[in-house]
């Protein structure tokens, strides 16, 4: 087995067969997790001859751990994923009850996956709520490790809760009514700066236009508003030669219309404007619970949570994932829409910089959507004839194929 190295604190070293870690996932995972890693290997094969291929290392998590060992997310697990550096999983169930935490959440804190990044783009044939889905082509940057999601709380009747409630009365004349839970809402410089670092670094990398900087400072000013602040910072301090402001661009758009415009939007103000004004916004750096509610409001834009890809992604480690839940119903009925792993897949291997194999995958998926090429979840919308998951993954080979020959 050939593993992904670490080469310094922000890089690794790919070799030409790397072992990638995959989840297979619960619910529908096992179908769709199939169908992708046939999809991917394809994609690789055709863009590289066999110079590189992936070897894949099933890990177990989920069900099928709780099932063989006990636990929902064994150490053996994620002293694998660790190994193999950068991996993939399908979705997975949050176990029901006290004490569990959802296992994705666990997989982000352990390995400071910090930014949720969402692309979020049209493919023509989709069917879509809004008029001009084409205009969206977005990436969301959502802080993944802090926010009023570190779960820190307390139920209204604990002793926690009460004992916080006095302390703030004491101290600070702050009444808080005697039935309130208590969340806490930590917002740190260190974690705000590193996010929206890695969001102008995407930016560069990818010619991109402008990044938003979404908040809701104007009225949570030491949290939200301080998450603009050191946005803002950062771009100035060690981007200079790379950024813009708005204010800048609109004082002399012609000077510095190659650089990228730093902006930055009210959380309810931007819900409206990425339907209103679309084709302004392109890469969004956010904190997690805005960036929960806004990624999933986006996607929507363009077809739903079935077709949108994701990565979680740490300064070294990453783990791309299918966005939408197990969707039990479909479990084992070869029915589900693989989509969202297959794009995954993908922006996986756009990031180990393997940018051909992405671009076959993602021209080919596009075109089976132009062609109605679609499982249940769209045939039923489009009022066409269902494709099963593992006929959707072999129509999106057979098109790889077309569009390489
Ligand atoms: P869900 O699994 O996403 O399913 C909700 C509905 O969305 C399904 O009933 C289905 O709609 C549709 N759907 C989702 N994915 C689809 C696909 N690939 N193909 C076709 N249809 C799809 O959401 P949920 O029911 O709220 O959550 C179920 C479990 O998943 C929970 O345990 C939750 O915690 C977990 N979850 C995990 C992740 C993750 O691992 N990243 C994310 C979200 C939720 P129709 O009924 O209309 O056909």
């Amino acid at each position: 087995m050939a593993f992904i190295e670490i080469e310094s604190e922000t890089g690794i070293k790919v070799p030409d067969s790397p072992t990638i870690g995959y989840i297979e996932g619960d619910g529908i995972g096992p179908d769709i997790s199939r169908v992708a890693i046939k999809v991917l290997n394809s994609a690789v094969e055709m863009a590289y001859h066999g110079n590189k291929s992936v070897e894949w290392k099933k890990v177990i998590a989920g069900d099928e751990a709780y099932e063989k060992t006990g636990k929902h997310l064994p150490q053996e697990s994620l002293d694998m994923l660790k190994k193999c550096v950068i991996s993939i999983k399908g979705p997975l169930t949050t176990p029901i009850g006290e004490g569990f935490r959802s296992l994705n959440v666990t997989l982000r804190q352990y390995f400071d996956l910090y930014a949720n990044v969402r692309p979020v783009r049209y493919f023509p044939g989709v069917p879509s709520p809004v008029k001009n889905p084409e205009l969206v082509n977005m990436v969301i940057f959502r802080e993944n490790t802090e926010d009023l999601y570190a779960g820190i709380e307390w139920r209204y009747n604990s002793d926690e809760a009460k004992m916080i409630r006095w302390y703030l009365n004491e101290k600070f004349q702050v009444k808080i009514p005697d039935d309130a839970g208590i969340g806490i809402k930590p917002i740190s410089k260190f974690k705000s700066t590193r996010l929206v670092r890695k969001a102008i670094q995407y930016a560069i990398q990818n010619h991109r236009k402008s990044v938003t900087l979404v908040h809701k400072g104007n009225i949570m000013k030491y949290t939200e508003g301080a998450f603009k602040e050191w946005g803002y910072e950062v771009a100035r301090e060690e981007f200079k030669d790379y950024t813009v402001t708005e204010e800048e661009y609109s004082n002399s758009p012609g000077t510095s219309s190659w650089k990228i415009v730093i902006k930055d939007r009210i959380t309810d103000n931007m819900f409206q404007q990425v339907l209103t004004r679309t084709q302004d916004y392109d890469i969004i750096a956010t904190t997690n619970l805005n960036g929960d509610y806004l990624s999933d409001a986006i996607a929507a834009q363009v077809g739903g949570l079935g077709i949108a890809p994701g990565g979680n992604i740490g300064d070294v480690y990453a783990i791309f994932e299918a966005v939408h839940g197990t969707a039990p119903k479909y479990a084992g009925m070869d029915i589900a829409n693989p989509t969202s792993l297959i794009l995954s897949g993908a922006m996986m291997l756009r990031h180990i910089g393997w940018v051909e194999a992405s671009d076959i995958i993602e021209e080919a998926v596009g075109e089976c959507y132009r062609e109605q090429k679609v499982t249940q979840d769209m045939a039923r919308v489009m009022n066409v004839k269902a494709l099963k998951c593992s006929e959707f993954g072999d129509e999106v080979v057979k098109r790889m194929r077309k569009s390489s020959s």
